[in-house]
């Protein structure tokens, strides 16, 4: 295999800089497994230098403490410089990633430099002083230093939705990629820089999970661990920061349902369900990977879902035709095989898919390996592997219901509260059954249309998804309460009587 891949560095204290100990990772484009560049493997003493920098840039340094408005310039420029560049952040998600360039051009770049417009906005609009009775006020602080630890579905946008809001609200940070996709988010850093973003504003270190990452959490100097990822890297997480007296926001997996009720409009709901499960083949939080059936349209809806799945086009992920690209990994792909595989040893049948292409099926040079082709499996048990676990691939489990009672009953039965769809003709209906899902988003036939004006976040289960974007940006800030100091400039009348708590006897 020839080589042509370049030496990407890591940014700490605004320098671009290799391992300390020159130690790298090789990354890999995963269509065709060709080598795509060496990052630095950081490891605790970068990861120490990373949070000193931003340790110095937050207690010492003038972002904390210039106007929000000047904050929001350089936000605004990051996002015009990402729109700018988007063909190019675009191409080189999809080569790291294997995300396809219609997803990568229409969603992951505009969403990143919507992160840095949105965060600019809140920046100047969102109060950072409020006031309270009797001229007591309220001050809302940066959190600190946030370390942000995101996963290689999304790292673009997800590494942007960290960075964006955190440092908007006068924080600084040390970001660590995850190790299969790290480029979008090393460039991303740079272009932050090339705005004039001030030195150790915004670190990044590459470098694996089980050291980097780990180092990180537990690393004193951090304020805020921002944590996205697996149910099981999560709590290693919360763990790792309770140890070190740091506190936590974690997004974590899902295994979400779409409730396709007996009055569906079938055509709309396989439309749905089809791009809810396997759009970016699965790799998504919020992937509707369980379809609950009536069972009085169920198999008109499995012999329509079979035919519409049958027509997504795997291929080049560069070419603007292709639907389906490669998983992340061949070891990804493998894990959807596993799953399949103990889905149908469970007793589900296999309606379509189920392994990855024969090689020849792709274009020339792609790896078949890293392929999965969208499965579909039927007669799923609802306490079944493929039912219970998050797979994040493309394996889309369909469970009969008798009817919505069932289905809701079903529908709640993991351990997941994420997202859910429901499919119906009776807006009544829908509603009634969409109220009683525990999911802290729910759909009415549509899936994935998020609205940021409303809240997504409500911390139940193991789960949680972006949320309603001031609370989001809240999620970085701290309150800082002064009794008594403001005065009449505060604007407020003193109000109804203050319940005073008697502090200390
Ligand atoms: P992982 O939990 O494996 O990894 C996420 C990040 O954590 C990576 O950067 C990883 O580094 C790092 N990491 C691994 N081990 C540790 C450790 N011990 N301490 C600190 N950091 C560590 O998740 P995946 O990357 O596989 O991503 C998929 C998961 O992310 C799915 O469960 C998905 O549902 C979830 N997700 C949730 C979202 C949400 O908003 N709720 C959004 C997107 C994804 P390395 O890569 O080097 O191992």
């Amino acid at each position: 295999m020839e080589s042509v891949a370049e030496q990407v560095p890591m940014y700490i204290g605004g320098l671009a800089v290799p391992a300390h100990d020159g130690a790298v990772l090789r990354t890999f484009e995963p269509a065709t497994r060709r080598h795509l560049a060496d990052v630095p493997s950081g490891g605790p003493e970068d990861v120490r230098r990373a949070v000193a920098a931003a340790r110095e840039a937050f207690d010492e340094g003038p972002w904390p403490r210039m106007p929000a408005r000047e904050r929001a310039r350089l936000l605004r420029a990051a996002a015009e410089r990402l729109a700018g560049e988007a063909a190019e952040f675009a191409r080189l998600e999809v080569r790291d990633n294997g995300a396809t360039l219609r997803k990568a051009r229409g969603a992951d770049v505009p969403g990143a430099a919507a992160a840095f417009e949105w965060s600019a906005w809140w920046a100047e609009h969102v109060p950072e002083r409020e006031a309270g009775g009797g001229g007591s006020y309220v001050l809302w602080r940066p959190a600190g230093v946030v370390a942000a630890i995101v996963p290689w579905n999304l790292p673009l946008l997800l590494a942007a939705w960290r960075i964006a809001p955190a440092i908007a609200a006068g924080n600084t940070c040390v970001i660590k990629p995850a190790s299969f996709a790290s480029l979008s988010v090393l460039r991303l850093v740079r272009l932050l820089h090339e705005c004039g973003l001030p030195p150790g504003v915004v670190n990044v270190v590459t470098g694996p999970g089980a050291v980097a990452g780990e180092s990180l959490v537990r690393a004193p100097g951090v304020d805020l661990v921002a944590f996205t990822g697996s149910d099981e890297t999560g709590e290693a997480v919360r763990q790792g920061a309770a140890s070190a007296g740091t506190s936590t926001r974690l997004d974590l997996g899902g295994k979400s349902p779409n409730l396709v009720l007996a009055d569906a409009d079938l055509a709309q709901a396989v439309t749905g369900v089809t791009w809810g499960a396997f759009l970016h083949n699965g790799q998504v939080c919020m992937a509707g990977t369980r379809a609950v059936v009536h069972a009085a349209v169920h198999d008109e809806f499995v012999r329509l879902l079979v035919e519409r799945v049958g027509r997504l086009r795997l291929g080049d992920p560069l070419d603007e035709a292709t639907d389906l690209g490669p998983l992340v990994s061949r070891s990804q792909a493998r894990t959807a095989r596993r799953f399949t595989e103990l889905g149908l040893s469970q007793g589900a049948q296999l309606a379509c898919g189920g392994g990855s292409p024969a090689a020849g099926e792709l274009p020339e040079g792609l790896d078949p390996a890293a392929y999965f082709r969208p499965t579909v499996l039927t007669s799923v048990g609802e306490r079944d592997a493929v039912a219970q676990e998050e797979i994040f691939g493309p394996v889309l489990s369909v469970i009969r219901a008798a009817d919505d009672e069932e289905a809701v009953r079903i529908a709640n039965g993991t351990r997941y509260r994420l997202s859910a769809g429901v499919w119906s003709a009776d807006p009544a209906r829908a509603r009634a059954v969409a109220e009683r899902l525990r999911a802290d988003r729910v759909w009415v036939n549509d899936y994935r249309l998020v609205d940021l004006e409303l809240p997504g976040r409500a911390g139940r289960g193991a789960s949680a998804v972006w949320d309603r974007l001031t609370n989001e940006l809240d999620s970085y800030r701290r309150r800082h309460t002064v009794h008594g100091g403001g005065g009449e400039e505060e604007g407020r009348p003193a109000g109804p009587p203050t319940p005073y708590a008697l502090l200390g006897g």
